[in-house]
């Protein structure tokens, strides 16, 4: 059974339609790139599957482990275990990132049963990953996503995925903005979390990332549809052809 199964997703946005009846299934611990170019519907995607507000779905089904998934609230959703990285680098003055963290993660662990971690457990936890990840500890005191260069937001979301050890890790763009250190340093981080249990859809427009994080699979998206599915060297074909031959087929 596939852990992402979408069917036919009509979705509108302010009355018009955005996704024409987008069809895809991702298997448990692939990982699938979505290319395609500005405004296919690719943003607007990862937030219907995230449960971000302001998308009507019009037609359709998402399963995610076999339930569904437009039947759940953004915040159940992620206690499931979808995490959707790089689009809400919302700045929370006044709360340290180490306390939105343990807060953020007990809430998640207790929405699904699992046990809080303790304060050394947990602050053992994050000294080990933030150091995988090279994010400075007073980067951790400072409050959420203030002050921070487009590599540490990055940096900071991959350790959020790290600690929520989610089944659906959604990437919308993470090359934008980075240079090819911060990016190898974040693609690092990605890589080290794949796993059998675990599947990522890693949105880009550019191919250069996939050389960081090797995809099972892509897909191209155009006009709101899938326009066309392969190996990971559709994307080199891409670079090499650019998008304007799905244009006409969408
Ligand atoms: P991508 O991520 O592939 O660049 P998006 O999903 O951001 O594409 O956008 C797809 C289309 O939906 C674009 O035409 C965009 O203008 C439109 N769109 C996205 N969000 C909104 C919104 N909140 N209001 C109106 N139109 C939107
Ligand atoms: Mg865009
Ligand atoms: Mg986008």
């Amino acid at each position: 059974m596939a852990l992402l199964e979408i069917k036919n997703l009509q979705v509108r946005v302010e009355e018009r339609e955005i996704l024409h009846g987008l069809t895809l299934a991702i298997d448990a611990g692939k990982v699938h790139a979505i290319m395609g170019p500005n405004g296919s519907g690719k943003s607007t995607l990862s937030h219907v599957i995230a449960g971000k507000p302001g998308y009507e779905v019009t037609g359709g089904e998402i399963l995610f482990k076999g339930e569904d998934l437009l039947a759940m609230a953004p915040d159940e959703r992620a206690a499931k275990g979808v995490f959707l990285a790089f689009q809400y680098p919302v700045e929370i003055p006044g709360v340290a990132t180490m306390t939105f963290l343990r807060t953020a993660l007990n809430a998640q662990r207790k929405a699904r049963g699992e046990e809080e971690y303790s304060t050394p457990d947990f602050l053992k936890k994050v000294r080990e990953i933030s150091k995988q990840l090279n994010i400075p500890q007073d980067m951790l005191k400072r409050g959420v996503n203030v002050g921070f260069s487009g590599g540490e937001k990055k940096r900071n979301e991959v350790l959020q995925m790290a600690l929520f050890q989610p089944s659906l890790c959604i990437l919308d763009e993470m090359d934008s903005g980075l240079d090819i250190d911060a990016l190898r340093i974040a693609a690092d981080g990605v890589n080290a979390l794949r796993s059998p249990e675990r599947s990522m859809i890693v949105i880009t427009h550019y191919q250069r990332l996939l050389n960081y994080i090797v995809p099972d699979v892509v897909h191209v998206m155009s006009k709101g549809r899938v326009v066309k599915s392969g190996g990971k060297e559709l994307a080199l074909e891409l670079e090499a052809s650019g998008y304007a031959q799905f244009e006409d087929a969408a």
